[in-house]
């Protein structure tokens, strides 16, 4: 049932309780939440992603760790069930990209594509994005060989029990190495410089590790296969000779980061040297008040599809107080 609580925020002078700017977990949760409280928010969803909302699980197959969902769900269909629950509860959702805020001033101003919105508070839930390596067969084995989830993906009946490899020098790579080797027969680490970038302890970790072997100086050139169902090995190189092999292989994880869509906040709200959201420690508070964060744009850390629902909950919520002690 809805909560009983009036709509603090007045929607009534064109100005709107509440924006929300994203469509991936956290955006349509927090709106499920801000629609249930009777804020009556609008959502942003953006086009990005292939021209449909819906974030960065529109690009996957199988989500498998999404709790309530036992035998698993593909992507698109818990975004298109998150979404549906939004509508279902009066979020008015709008397949427009915001293209320029200003919260300098309280309303703030959000434009998009089509529209300039006056608000009260908002929440911003833009997401993150794997960085690629663009390899030419890239396209074709993403999310059916390559992975940008050791998490997500590691026990996939793809990737169990096989060769794999993982892309990276620094604490991602390190880390998605080490998971893997829970489920792989081998892990190789494929890094660019003659050395890991990831903290002392995590490079011994890697380094004593039988199960993986670490290949410096070595990039990888692209997939090769002879079948479109499945990679049969990676075709890399050495930065220093230009030599290149095959390393057989079933799985190839990226473990080279990810960049925040923050770039519409430059200026505006306070951002960690990587682009990141800061917000205030156990909170969804940015350096703006009034201006909430949610999902992997202010989460460089743990990027799962329940964390970022978890934070677009936190954020409705503290934008029902904010607009209480506020009114
Ligand atoms: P996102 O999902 O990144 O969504 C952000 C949305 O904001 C996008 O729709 C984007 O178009 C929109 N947006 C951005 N800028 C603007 C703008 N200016 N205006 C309007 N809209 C904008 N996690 C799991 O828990 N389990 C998995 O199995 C899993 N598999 C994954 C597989 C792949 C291939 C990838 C890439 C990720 C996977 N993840 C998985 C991670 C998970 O997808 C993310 O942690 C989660 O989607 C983050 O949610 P979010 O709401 O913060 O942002």
């Amino acid at each position: 049932e809805a909560a009983t609580v009036p709509p603090p925020g007045d929607s009534s002078g064109g100005i709107e309780n509440l924006v929300i700017i994203g469509s991936g977990p956290a955006g349509y949760t927090a709106a499920i939440y801000a629609a249930r409280a009777n804020l009556k928010p609008v959502v942003f969803e953006g086009y990005q992603v292939g021209g449909v909302p819906g974030g960065q699980l529109m690009t996957t197959t199988e989500v498998e760790n999404f709790p309530g969902f036992p035998d698993g769900i593909t992507g698109p269909d818990l975004m298109d069930r998150i979404r549906r629950q939004a509508e279902r509860w009066g979020a008015e959702l709008f397949q427009e990209d915001v293209e320029f805020i200003d919260v300098q001033h309280n309303p703030f101003i959000v434009h998009s594509s089509e529209r300039k919105v006056k608000c009260h508070s908002l929440i911003i839930a833009t997401g993150a994005t794997a960085k690629r390596l663009r390899l030419p067969r890239e396209d074709e084995f993403w999310s059916r060989g390559i992975s940008a989830c050791a998490i997500c993906d590691g026990a996939s009946p793809l990737f169990k029990g096989q060769v794999l490899a993982v892309v990276g020098g620094g604490d991602t790579a390190t880390e998605e190495a080490l998971y893997l080797t829970k489920y792989a027969r081998h892990v190789h680490l494929l890094v660019r410089r003659n050395q890991l970038r990831a903290s002392k302890a995590m490079q011994d970790r890697v380094l004593n590790n039988p199960n993986i072997t670490v290949h410096f100086n070595t990039e990888a050139v692209d997939v090769v296969s002879n079948s479109r169902d499945q990679m049969s090995g990676v075709l890399v190189k050495r930065v220093d000779t230009g030599e290149e092999s095959v390393l057989e292989l079933k799985g190839l994880f990226y473990g080279i980061g990810h960049t925040p869509n923050s770039h519409l906040l430059e200026g505006q709200i306070e951002l960690d040297s990587s682009g990141y959201i800061i917000v205030k420690e156990g909170t969804s508070k940015t350096s703006v008040e009034g201006v909430f964060a949610a999902g992997d744009v202010q989460d460089h850390e743990w990027r799962q599809a329940v964390t970022a629902a978890g934070s677009g909950c936190v954020a409705a919520l503290s934008v029902e107080r904010y607009l209480v002690a506020n009114n």
